[in-house]
């Protein structure tokens, strides 16, 4: 017996994104949605929409951003735009890491250079939970349809080379399934396992935009079974213990 095939589709046929452009009405005149489905959309589309952007020629470089950008190498306005953006630098060198207020951890606070015009920058929104909120009721008035949406960023990781998708906003799921509780094969109870749904499709969904002129910012996963979970994707200060070696 199988179960019914999960469906990915890259959404093609989209323009280069401007602000005030509706990206679900414009993903709605590629693809027919349906209720259940789950659109993945680029954080870097949505923030180009919504005007999240910044030309370097508006930005005087403080102190701080000269001295790390004199380490890094990096253009001492693009330094101050990752600065703003950040709610705590965790790392200076050899690149900015720093915590956003959202909770999101990341290498130069995700503010990107590639995908945008020469001396433009593309910044996070600053509330990824309510840009997937709102592209979530987007999706309802543009097609009519329920889905569930998720915020995408290419991050890097600890430990490992090479960056992968991210959910950085998310609504109409939680982000975390829950397995706590539950029995495996030979009936033991497992303790720990909460599995970051999320961020897989996340991964999945970066893996069929590509990064550079493919022009996917979207990805809809069709069939996808339910979960049950929780929200708490992101470690209490407490609990990170990563970050507590890095501030220590
Ligand atoms: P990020 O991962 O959110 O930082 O976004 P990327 O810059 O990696 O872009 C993800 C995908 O969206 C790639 O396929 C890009 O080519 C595509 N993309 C980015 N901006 C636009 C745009 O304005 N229009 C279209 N059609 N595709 C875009
Ligand atoms: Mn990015
Ligand atoms: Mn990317």
């Amino acid at each position: 017996m199988t179960e019914e095939s999960i469906q990915v589709m890259g959404v093609r046929g989209l323009p280069l994104i401007q602000e005030g452009d509706d990206l679900c009405a414009l993903i709605s005149e590629q693809v027919a949605l349906k209720d259940g489905d789950i659109i993945c959309i680029a954080s870097s589309v949505y923030s180009k929409a919504k005007g999240y952007t910044r030309t370097l020629g508006e930005i005087i470089p403080g102190e701080r951003a000269c001295r790390i950008a004199g380490r890094t190498g990096e253009d001492p306005r693009f330094i101050q735009a990752v600065i703003d953006a950040s709610q705590e630098i965790l790392l200076e060198y050899p690149f900015v890491l720093s915590e956003l207020p959202c909770g999101h951890v990341g290498v130069r606070a995700g503010v990107d250079q590639s995908n945008i015009e020469k001396d433009h920058i593309i910044l996070l929104p600053p509330n990824p939970m309510g840009a997937a909120t709102d592209l979530r009721e987007g999706f309802r008035d543009a097609a009519g349809v329920e889905t569930g949406v998720i915020v995408t960023d290419t991050c890097g990781r600890s430990f490992r080379r090479g960056q992968t998708g991210h959910a950085i906003g998310w609504s109409g799921m939680t982000a975390i399934r829950d397995f706590r509780g539950d029995t495996d094969l030979f009936g033991h109870v497992l303790k720990i396992t909460e599995e970051a749904v999320v961020d897989e499709i996340a991964g999945f969904a970066n893996f069929v935009m590509g990064e550079s002129d493919n022009g996917v910012p979207a990805v809809v996963f069709r069939n996808c079974p339910p979960w049950k979970g929780h929200d708490n994707l992101y470690f209490s200060p407490d609990e990170d213990i990563m970050r507590k070696l890095l501030t220590s």
